[in-house]
């Protein structure tokens, strides 16, 4: 039985589920989900880290430089949430061996749901010791630097069409002996009590992301600092969830399980959710005020240099990576933001 057949039998017994329920099953089932299954990176999708090695460099450098301005609280937590292949924080601790006391000071905790990439994970960080964390509530209470790039966008999120007065909710069900998207009846959404738009808006709401980030914003209340770092825009509209498949997009109701499934982030739903957070700010803008330019200037005097124009081209252009990432740090109440973001205006 494939995850599509059980997930067909179930709608059958219990009725439509959620986008959300849908979601969380073709990514995490522990027997069929998408990333419980494979290691979907340079395959499905390319992420920044796994673009090009500045980007974790510049990562890593920016935390460290936040450490340092915080006085350098140690012992202190070097966090990252959804590690991937564990390439971005490689690439962050090679990057800060020279800042003096930061390894010394650094616990390595990881939150990842794959039991696979969490195999890749020990491999590429072996020697760093990383304890690994189901969920965020795991991460210990002491000074956080964290990072999160590309794991927000793989959180379930549930999707609602303004009718009237109230809500209908866009479900799975089965029809024709397969999955698709249905209207359920309007009902009010309290959460979306503020969002003022027209009838037959589509609006996104991520259910599980206001418990996450004010975790995050728990532990900074020791000093710390978190960069969150995904596609996304201020308030959601319309209909994002996509499904990515060897580069291309597919249908996402298509053979569940075998697709990445993401959709975009809502940066105020992150800003609403913790007591402090910087400006959102465009990837490009933030590499280039971390120095991606002269980085990349030193490593293309060696034998990359057209690999590594392309790469900061990719990460940084407008009309690639540069403008569709937007970058938020969240800190503690009164602790400066880390280098490169600013306050909203
Ligand atoms: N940050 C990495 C990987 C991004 S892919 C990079 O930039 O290359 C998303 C990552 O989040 C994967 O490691 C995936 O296994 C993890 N992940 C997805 N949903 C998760 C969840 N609900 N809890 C914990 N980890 C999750």
């Amino acid at each position: 039985m494939t995850l599509a057949d059980r997930m067909i039998a179930r709608i059958r017994a219990t009725g439509p589920m959620t986008v959300a329920d849908f979601m969380a099953d073709a990514l995490l089932d522990p027997a069929e989900g998408y990333y419980a299954t494979r290691d979907p990176l340079g395959t499905d999708f390319t992420t920044a880290p796994e673009i090009s090695q500045m980007f974790g460099e510049l990562v890593g450098l920016a935390l460290a430089q936040a450490w340092l301005d915080q006085g350098a609280p140690a012992p202190f937590t070097l966090a990252e949430l959804g590690p991937g292949r564990g390439t971005l924080m490689a690439d962050a601790l090679r990057a800060t061996r020279g800042v003096p006391g930061f390894h010394e000071a650094a616990r390595l905790h990881l939150v990842e749901a794959s039991a696979t990439l969490r195999g890749v994970q020990a491999r590429t960080l072996a020697g760093h010791a990383p304890v690994w964390h189901d969920i965020a509530e795991g991460l210990p209470d002491r000074p956080t630097f964290l990072v999160a790039n590309e794991f927000l966008d793989a959180l379930p999120i549930r999707q609602h069409v303004r009718d009237g007065g109230g809500w209908r909710e866009r479900l799975v069900t089965v029809r024709d002996s397969a999955l698709a998207f249905a209207l359920g009846p309007p009902v009010p959404v309290p959460e979306l009590d503020a969002r003022d738009v027209p009838d037959g808006t589509l609006v996104e709401r991520c259910p599980a992301l206001p418990g996450i980030v004010a975790t995050v914003a728990d532990r900074l209340r020791h000093g710390g600092a978190a960069l969150f770092v995904d596609y996304g825009h201020w308030l959601s509209q319309g209909d994002t969830l996509q499904a990515l498949r060897a580069g291309k997009s597919v249908d996402p109701l298509d053979a569940p399980g075998t697709a990445d499934l993401t959709a975009h982030v809502d940066f105020a739903a992150l800003a609403a959710a913790a007591p402090r957070a910087s400006a959102m700010t465009p990837q490009g803008v933030w590499l280039e005020r971390l120095g991606i330019t002269a980085r990349a200037n030193a490593l293309a005097r060696g034998p990359r240099a057209e690999e590594i124009a392309a790469a900061h081209r990719r990460l940084t252009h407008p009309g690639e990576m540069g403008d569709l990432f937007k970058v938020m740090a969240l800190a503690a109440p009164g602790a400066p933001l880390p280098p490169g973001l600013e306050e909203p205006s």
